[in-house]
């Protein structure tokens, strides 16, 4: 890395507590560090930015004054958006401006300086908060409003981004946003603030939360119980977790944490943009490449998943709860809900007869429970981000087994399916299941060290009535050339693709973004 670490600037986003990596947040707070060489990579051809976007059309909506229409009706030229990225924004735009903002008795005009607080000691701290910006025509009442998706899964927001959206909205002075980033903001002047507002909107429905509300002086309380500390810790950053955020790293190039893996998909070495890819995302792209990217580009999902799939989900948060307790002790038949009939794993709440199919199959995993050897178990790693970087394709690879085990030292990687009864014996299973077949390639490319000739792939399979195992040898060379194929086959049209072309299909009807899909066919029966 070269360059210089005298800003230190930290955003309110730095605050999220689901962050996955202390050391990205870290040298992101610093925007004077950068590689010593960039990565060569080519540019995307669709903008995956979707909240840059939102921000820029509501930009032109409330600083330029160009009605929204307009504004909207100049992304229909812009060909770096997908269809189905347009109408998720146009959606965004027009629920934000209906949601009232410039309501109420005291109406507030919109800001477009940030507000930033700036001290220099040794070095020069920076704090701001990306989002919009209202204030009284006085001067004295300012608002901050988060704009979020607002899909079920986005949790709330976390103290430390509250505070530090309070604390710059009491103190912030206006400055333009620095170009080059690498520069100083250059607050002008600060004027005096009585009165404070933070405020989230959900942009799929508009609806809002205050998060905070009060005088500045209370917005300092705040920031000093939520956010001196924790600012102070973010800069000071943490060991490196790879994760799909590593595609978004300044570090990415030299971090020890994400392994090389030249070749690891078998696909032909064209380079295109850094991006990630899993399984999941292969899947995605054969039912319909425009799904794909949709749900690349983080458009909020409807129904995003089934009731076998939350069954599913109960069953894998159950298991790894029983599995993650010290000392290791196999599993028995009467480890089971209490209440058959309802009960909750992790995020994971299920009832009535999906509960009732969860618990038999928990009962049945007794019987193949991995810890049943447990004294040969060395290591163990539940749900483990594992992550890859194919720097001559320029991909990040990612995969979470549902369990990984060191076994006479050889990795043993599990992963458990929950069905309501067995499968035909004459399926194909690595094809079935392809994240099987990435697991054989890492483990043959022995990206997990131990013993190679000792490593295998196992499918849990766990039916309400009976559970059993199906081993695949990592060293055997036909069950590598095998699951290579199927890897292959599963990626390589992914990566030639930079359009990503609606599909539409029966698949339309589970399409967790179909809402966004200018191509789906609408509820009735697709031909
Ligand atoms: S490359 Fe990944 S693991 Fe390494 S610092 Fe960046 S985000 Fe963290
Ligand atoms: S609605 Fe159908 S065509 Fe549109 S993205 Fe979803 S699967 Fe593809
Ligand atoms: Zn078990």
């Amino acid at each position: 890395m070269t360059g210089s670490a005298q800003i230190v600037r930290i955003g309110a986003s730095a605050g999220d507590d689901q962050a996955t990596c202390a050391a990205r947040i870290a040298a992101k707070a610093r925007p004077g560090v950068r590689p010593a060489v960039w990565p060569d990579s080519p540019e995307s051809r669709y903008d995956e930015m979707m909240p840059g976007r939102i921000h820029a059309v509501l930009d032109r909506y409330e600083f330029d004054g160009v009605p929204v229409a307009h504004a909207l009706a100049e992304l229909t030229k812009d060909d770096a958006l997908h269809e189905g990225a347009r109408q998720w924004i146009r959606h965004a735009v027009e629920t934000y401006v209906a949601s009232g903002v410039h309501g109420g008795p005291e109406p507030l005009d919109a800001v477009r300086r940030y507000w930033v607080t700036q001290h220099v000691n040794q070095r020069t701290w920076e704090l701001y908060a990306w989002g919009r910006r209202y204030q009284s025509a006085d001067g004295l009442r300012r608002e901050f409003r988060f704009l979020r998706n607002g899909h079920a899964r986005q949790g709330p927001l976390a103290r430390t981004q509250v505070a530090i959206a309070a604390y710059t909205t009491a103190f912030g002075s206006p400055a333009d946003w620095p170009r080059p980033w690498r520069e100083p903001f250059r607050p002008a002047a600060g004027c005096p603030v009585s009165w404070v507002r933070v405020v989230e909107v959900r942009l799929l429905d508009g609806s809002q939360d205050v998060l905070f509300e009060g005088t500045v002086e209370e917005a300092e309380a705040l920031y000093a119980e939520h956010g001196r500390e924790r600012v102070r810790q973010i800069a000071v950053g943490g060991p490196p977790r790879a994760s799909a955020d590593c595609a978004d790293c300044k570090l990415l190039s030299t971090c020890p944490a994400v392994r090389r893996a030249p070749n690891l998909l078998g696909i032909a070495s064209q380079r295109r943009a850094l991006r990630t890819w899993s399984v999941s995302d292969g899947r995605y792209y054969a039912t319909c490449p425009a799904q794909e990217h949709l749900r690349r580009i983080k458009l909020p999902k409807i129904d995003e998943y089934d009731p076998d799939a939350i069954r599913g989900h109960a069953v894998h948060a159950w298991l790894e709860e029983t599995h993650g307790g010290m000392p290791r002790v196999p599993c028995r038949m009467g480890d089971t809900p209490l209440r058959a009939d309802d009960w909750t794993a992790g995020r994971w709440h299920v009832t009535g007869e999906e509960a009732m199919l969860g618990a038999r199959m928990i009962a049945q995993h007794a019987t193949v429970c991995a810890f049943q050897h447990a004294d040969h178990i060395t290591e163990v790693r539940l749900e483990p981000s594992l992550c890859y970087f194919d720097d001559a394709t320029n991909l990040i690879i990612l995969a979470k087994p549902d369990m990984l085990y060191l076994e006479n030292n050889g990795w043993v990687w599990r992963e458990i399916k929950t069905v309501r009864r067995h499968r035909r014996m004459d399926t194909d299973v690595l094809q079935r299941f392809p994240q099987l077949a990435l697991g054989v390639l890492i483990l043959s490319a022995n990206l997990l060290g131990g013993d190679p000739s000792g490593h295998r792939v196992e499918l849990e399979t766990l039916t309400p009535d009976d559970a059993d195992i199906e081993p695949f040898d990592a060293s055997d060379p036909a069950i590598v050339v095998h699951a290579r194929a199927i890897v292959r086959a599963l990626a390589e049209p992914w990566h030639r693709d930079d359009v990503a072309v609606a599909q539409p299909g029966p698949h339309c009807h589970e399409c967790p973004v179909r809402r966004w899909c200018p191509a789906y066919p609408g509820p009735g029966p697709v031909s």
